[in-house]
């Protein structure tokens, strides 16, 4: 992956004009879809995201039903349209790797052991990607899920921290993503720090992948900020709804 193209200047800047450590700008809507239980639109930079959530509901297929717990199906989508080269509709194996790591991540906040034998399915379609769509999409399904009132132990805010012409950068975009040496994908759960999504593609140094965490995690609190606001929105938007069908 290692590239001639300049992609941080001699003070520090990158192509987008960000700094190394400066998120993509970020937004979050809760409830966008009302026939969903809970759902949630996420633009960071050019990515465009929605998630959607349904359950806790009678599993399909019953086999993977659990007597002790809910399990968590996600789908993970990249619309054709999403990318510049039209993508190949319908799953592949990395839509598959990503629908099964999110799927984890998110059983570990979920209280599961509430609904035995039920699913909660977690839909997550990428309507744009330009690098950073797992993580965006798990950072969006987790407010879905709060939205659609399913218990949990915290909410999952998910960033990637990679490496281009030898510098650590944040929240890596598609041409750093493309032409980077490193990509570290991270979720924590952030009452506790735990890490509950860590890949890494490329390589890093032992050193740089300490600091690449630490810058990681502390933008991760920042998403998690965005991620309650998100919510706090949503619930007094839906209480002044309800105070005016009372008057
Ligand atoms: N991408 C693409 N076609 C594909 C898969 C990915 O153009 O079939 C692009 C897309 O912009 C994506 C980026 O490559 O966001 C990086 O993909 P990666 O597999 O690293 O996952 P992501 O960073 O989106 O989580």
């Amino acid at each position: 992956m290692d590239s001639d193209i300049v992609m941080v200047d001699d003070k520090g800047k990158r192509l987008d004009g960000r700094k190394a450590d400066e998120l993509r700008p970020m937004k979050i809507e809760a409830g966008v879809l009302p026939n969903a239980d809970g759902s949630a639109y996420l633009e960071i930079g050019k990515n465009k995201v929605l998630a959607a959530v349904y359950g806790p509901r009678e599993c399909h297929p019953r086999h993977l039903q659990n007597p002790t717990r809910a399990i968590v199906q996600c789908k993970y989508n990249m619309q054709s349209y999403s990318v510049g080269d039209r993508k190949r509709p319908g799953p592949d194996r990395r839509s598959q790797e990503i629908s099964k790591i999110i799927s984890e991540a998110l059983e570990a906040v979920i209280q599961v052991e509430l609904f035995p034998r039920a699913s909660i399915d977690v839909y997550i379609e990428i309507l744009q990607a330009n690098a950073g769509t797992r993580c965006a999409g798990l950072t969006a399904a987790s407010v879905a899920l709060a939205d659609a009132g399913i218990p949990m132990r915290d909410l999952i805010p998910s960033v990637a921290v990679g490496k281009a012409n030898g510098h650590l950068l944040l929240d890596l975009n598609k041409e750093e993503d493309n032409y980077g040496e490193a990509d570290l994908p991270l979720a924590i759960i952030p009452k506790t720090n735990e890490v509950v999504l860590l890949q890494m593609d490329g390589h890093m140094t032992r050193e740089e992948f300490d600091t690449a965490m630490k810058m990681g995690v502390t933008a991760c609190h920042e998403i998690y900020e965005m991620q309650k606001d998100a919510l706090r929105r949503r619930y007094s938007v839906a209480a002044e709804e309800e105070q005016e069908v009372e008057e």
